[in-house]
């Protein structure tokens, strides 16, 4: 099959062309794996983590690609659960041992041996990719393939993160950054808060209209100060400032909500600006997000496809794999990139 593989670390804005396509065997599903032939696989702000060496893959070379949507072809022995030709879709979580206890409470996310697709195990860059099928999902019918994609990780971790943001109806609700994840926060939030107002800070004039034709109430740069001191802030930012930023913006007893597997190094410097009582005191909280639980995907695309969130996609062959990771490093975003196999 055809492949595109990391051989090593590189960095996305010295090296344009950071994946290499390769041929290698198909892989062969072993006992309860199915193969998936994949049809699209979304581009994640991750890949450029994994890319630049900030949460390497497991070995190199290896197939990068966590959103991925295509049709089980085989089946290994002991899988059942789907047949063949059941359209399928792949996130983040490829496996957790289930035994640990926090396996065991429903935080599968925070599995010690827990496995990510396209880092730990190999993933959707590539023709077939066998899974686990107890870690494969349906995806519902209103989704094309292009758009069901991004769902499996921007939109399912986006809504493990409006989860943790612990907003009622009616509290103000921020969103710093706005990629494919918060696009989808924003429709959702819109959804299970109508009466909570949607504030959005984002660096273009471009996001911030799209987020205004999405339906937030106000939308401003990184670095301005809302209207009103908000309850909850989730950030999808790569960054630190707007951390500090969104820290001053938030009400006594607000939560900020970190999105983000990494935060890169070069503007670290911006957390020396903490200032305790501007940007902490009075109970504010921050809180990570880690990975994806399955119920937040099987959650996710159910909400999804009821209200219906459709993200706004856009279209890479799969030949282009390495300009659509260009793009993303260089900020060029309106909603998520899907890589489209054939
Ligand atoms: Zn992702
Ligand atoms: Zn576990």
């Amino acid at each position: 099959m055809k492949a595109a593989v990391l051989e090593k670390i590189t960095s996305v804005r010295e090296n344009p062309q950071p994946l290499s396509f390769m041929e290698l065997p198909d892989p062969v599903p072993v006992p309860g794996q199915i193969l998936v032939r994949v049809s699209a696989c979304g581009v994640c702000h991750t890949e450029l983590d994994e890319i630049e060496g900030r949460t390497p893959p497991s070995s190199f070379p290896f197939i990068l690609g966590h959103q991925v949507v295509g049709v089980v072809v085989n089946r290994g022995p002991q899988a059942a659960k789907y047949a063949q030709g059941e359209r399928v879709g792949i996130g983040w979580i490829g496996w957790a041992c289930g035994q640990c206890p926090a396996c065991r409470e429903g935080l599968e996310n925070l599995c010690p041996d827990f496995k990510a697709t396209g880092r730990d195990l190999p993933g959707g860059y590539a023709q077939y990719v066998a899974v686990s099928e107890n870690f494969a999902f349906s995806i519902p019918e209103i989704f094309s393939d292009a758009q069901a994609a991004p769902l499996l990780c921007a939109g399912a971790i986006g809504f493990r993160s409006l989860r943790l943001a612990n907003l009622t109806d009616g509290q103000p609700l921020g969103l710093t950054g706005f990629g494919a994840s918060a696009h989808l926060v924003l429709q959702l939030a819109r959804h299970l808060y109508p009466h909570s107002e949607l504030f959005v800070f984002a660096r273009s004039e471009c996001e911030q209209q799209f987020a205004l034709d999405l339906g937030a109430h106000w939308a401003g740069n990184t670095g301005e100060k809302s209207p009103q001191k908000l309850s909850a802030i989730i950030d999808t930012t790569p960054v630190w400032k707007p951390v500090v930023e969104a820290l001053e913006n938030l009400a006594p007893g607000g939560r900020l909500v970190i999105n983000a597997i990494r935060k890169e190094e070069a503007d670290k410097d911006q957390l020396l600006r903490l200032d305790y009582p501007l940007h902490l005191w009075q109970e504010k909280e921050i809180k990570s997000v880690a990975n994806v639980a399955r119920r937040d995907i099987e959650e996710f695309l159910a909400l999804a496809a009821q209200y219906p969130i459709i993200p706004d996609v856009e279209e890479y062959p799969f030949a282009d794999v390495n300009r659509a990771l260009s793009e993303l490093k260089a900020g060029q975003i309106r909603g998520a990139k899907v890589l489209k196999m054939e």
